[in-house]
């Protein structure tokens, strides 16, 4: 029935957690979910009323340009400008997504063949891996390990694995570890990408949800960077859009294009609508009593999380906390284990890569009261 690339898709395992969440559900279980990557904040009113206008425009019902309007890869542009001192021509260096998953998954496609080698981290979002597998190319995890601060070691790629290597996926700061990258880290990517002939993509979706006067650079700040690469973004996070579909893949030129041609050709852009509420997002700045609050929540269940004798790391970017699991359980029989204990989700490590076993991953995405819920439940764990 499916094709053979549909069947090699690894099994989804967040699934099974859904499963055990919605069954203690309905068993009237006041689940406090934990494992929700996305925001819980409305998108900010501006932004909103950007869309209210917009969509009464009745310009913007028809088919959009492909790459995306001029304003929106204008405003594009001059943010990344303005933020990271990269200036991007916004005709062939800035093209619109439905989203970064979009654009990740159908990267591939575009520039690499059946049999190529795809680097993609491990643990990891996802799509790095899948992308591939739908291109009918060939994934291999590079592992982030904690002793290297969640950063891959170029240095043990196996050499024939560089060599057959066409494409590298990278994402700082990080889902699901909230491990930041030093611009020295980047400077040796650049390097390894060009020895070694590969394209990196740089997923950089959390740069502005940063703490304690952190601030994420761009890949692209980095001498050599846009002769090697690309970078996705997204408003997705930042500006509580997950609903809108709408993200941003800037860089080389030559490899958007790569992009650009499969978008072309499976689908056709983002509304025009969105892509206004879009430049009113990005115009608008970031919304930093959002950041402020997820800087709370964390603060919060790291306290928590110690009380019960857990390593929690108070992470300087994300709204993510990675976190081992105690002796003698795996990610999925801890996550089990407080789903069945505390009425509390999490997703398990596991779910990310084989990398990712033995941590669990609590996302900031609920109240601090709900948090504090949640803190009185786990007191009673036994661990
Ligand atoms: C959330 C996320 C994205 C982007 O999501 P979209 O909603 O598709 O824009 C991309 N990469 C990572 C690592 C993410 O966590």
């Amino acid at each position: 029935m499916y094709a053979r690339r549909i069947e090699k898709l690894p099994p989804y395992l967040f699934a099974e957690i859904d499963r055990l969440r919605d069954e203690k559900r309905a068993e009237g279980v006041d689940v406090i979910d934990l494992g929700v990557g996305g925001p819980d904040l409305p998108t900010p009113d501006h932004v909103v009323e950007a869309m209210k206008d917009a969509v009464e425009d009745v310009s913007t019902h028809t088919y959009p340009s492909y790459r995306g309007s001029d304003e929106f890869r204008g405003a594009v542009a001059e943010w990344y400008g303005e933020r990271f001192g990269v200036e991007l021509d916004p005709q062939d260096e800035v093209l619109a997504l439905i989203g970064g998953k979009e654009g990740v998954a159908h990267t591939p496609l575009g520039l690499v063949d059946p049999g190529d080698v795809v680097l993609a981290p491990d643990p990891g979002y996802t799509p790095y891996r899948i992308g591939p597998i739908l291109a009918d190319s060939s994934p291999v995890p590079l592992p982030l390990k904690e002793e290297n601060d969640f950063l891959p070691d170029l240095d043990s790629v196996d050499p024939q694995v560089a060599q057959d290597a066409r494409l590298m996926f990278l994402n700082y700061p990080n889902n699901p570890t909230g491990a930041t990258a030093p611009k020295s880290f980047f400077e040796q990517v650049v390097e390894f990408a060009r020895e070694h002939d590969v394209v990196v993509a740089h997923d950089n979706p959390y740069s502005e949800m940063t703490f304690d006067g952190y601030e994420a650079p761009s890949f692209l700040e980095v001498d050599g960077a846009r002769e090697v690469g690309m970078e996705y973004h997204s408003l997705s996070k930042t500006y509580s859009m997950t609903g809108w579909r709408i993200g941003m893949a800037v860089g080389n030129a030559k490899i958007l294009e790569g992009l650009g041609r499969v978008k072309t050709n499976v689908d056709s852009g983002v509304f025009r609508a969105v892509q206004r509420a879009g430049v009113a997002a990005l115009e608008g700045g970031v919304p930093q009593e959002y950041m402020e609050r997820y800087r709370e929540r964390r603060d919060l269940l790291v306290d928590v999380l110690r009380d019960l004798g857990l390593d929690a790391e108070p992470q300087r970017a994300t709204f993510y906390l990675w976190v081992p699991v105690p002796e003698g359980y795996d990610s999925m029989e801890f996550t089990k284990l407080l789903l069945d204990d505390a009425g509390v989700t999490a997703t398990p490590g596991v779910g990310f890569g084989k990398h990712g076993e033995g941590f669990v991953r609590f996302a900031l995405t609920r109240s601090r009261s709900r948090l504090r819920e949640a803190a009185r439940r786990l007191e009673d764990l036994d661990l």
